[in-house]
């Protein structure tokens, strides 16, 4: 079931026309939830007016993940975490270790979705193609989509997800009816993080650690973080001490360290820390040391998911904190 800001989201884009959507705004807002349900309401044999009805064999059909009028086009990185079956080929090259799954959405990706575009409905309720996160189409794939675009076959809709607009060709943009996610307030956030399993006690604490955005805080909370580990880390981070941390992948850990050096340096220039209490934040670092580490950091969010040696790349960003932390 998604969260009420979703489903009341849902409501406003049914109630409109449109063949293509684009879904946008910063990330944990739920744009892969929007489209998705926007998708299924599509595909729906009995929508209504709040979206698909979640009984009908379509619904089932995009529920197990094997729509045949349902493209989905992302990295294959994305489709494993959230469950989408890659194809055949893509499969086989992966098990058979000739190369690792691709990051971005794969021009071979984009060449099958043409070929489902031009071929006729399997349900009669008409195709969608949906992609997500868009910002990960290369500039080929890119123009590809274009072309579908401007030229849509009749019967197919798109819909787009992106947390990251400003990276997509302007064309693309200006071929979409455009969507900005709505920011849950505080309350609502907090109470359907309740609903989702997060302890009363640890959700606001969470909710903050994530910047606000309640699927973020979800998923620190799903990745084992809770709130008293996050409120004691940066302490325990400036001694060296990195005991107790969930069992972090790499991204995730550089993510924590963005957010520490973030609200660091906003004490810094006297502006209100984002992701933590200002009480759990370590003594005033030198200002030079910090937009250091911001830098270096930005560098490292780069490449962080194909580490030569993820080990030794954590041992590095903490010597690298610690020193940043303890700089006058
Ligand atoms: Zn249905």
């Amino acid at each position: 079931m998604n969260s009420p800001w979703i489903r009341a989201q849902l409501r406003q884009l049914l109630a409109q026309r449109g063949h293509a959507w684009l879904l946008h705004g910063p990330s944990g807002l739920g744009q892969y939830n929007l489209a998705l349900a926007l998708a299924q309401a599509w595909l729906c044999d009995r929508p209504t007016d709040d979206g698909a009805c979640g009984q009908c064999d379509s619904c089932h059909q995009v529920g197990s993940r094997a729509h045949t009028d349902l493209a989905v086009l992302m990295p294959e990185t994305i489709m494993m975490e959230l469950g989408w079956p890659l194809s055949e080929k893509a499969q086989a090259d992966i098990d058979d270790k000739k190369r690792k799954p691709s990051r971005e959405i794969r021009v071979d990706a984009m060449r099958d979705v043409l070929e489902f575009a031009q071929r006729t409905s399997g349900r009669g309720r008409g195709k969608v193609v949906m992609v997500y996160p868009a910002e990960r189409m290369n500039a080929i794939t890119a123009n590809t989509l274009l072309k579908t675009l401007e030229e849509p076959p009749g019967d197919t809709r798109f819909v787009l997800a992106t947390e990251a607009a400003h990276q997509l060709l302007p064309t693309i943009r200006s071929r979409c009816l455009a969507h900005t996610l709505v920011w849950p307030d505080t309350a609502e956030s907090v109470a359907w993080l309740q609903e989702q399993g997060v302890p009363a006690a640890a959700a606001p604490a969470l909710l903050k650690a994530a910047g606000g955005r309640p699927e973020d805080a979800l998923r620190l909370h799903a990745s084992g973080l809770d709130a008293r580990t996050w409120s004691q880390w940066p302490k325990a981070l400036a001694r060296g001490d990195t005991a107790g941390l969930p069992d972090w992948s790499p991204t995730q850990f550089v993510e924590a360290l963005q957010k520490l050096c973030h609200d660091l340096l906003a004490q810094r220039s006297g502006a209100v820390p984002r992701f933590f209490d200002t009480a759990d934040l370590p003594a005033a670092a030198s200002a030079t040391a910090l937009t250091a580490w911001w830098r270096s950091l930005a560098e490292t969010s780069r490449t962080v998911e194909h580490p030569f040696n993820a080990g030794l790349m954590l041992e590095d960003l903490v010597a690298q904190a610690r020193t940043a932390l303890n700089s006058k």
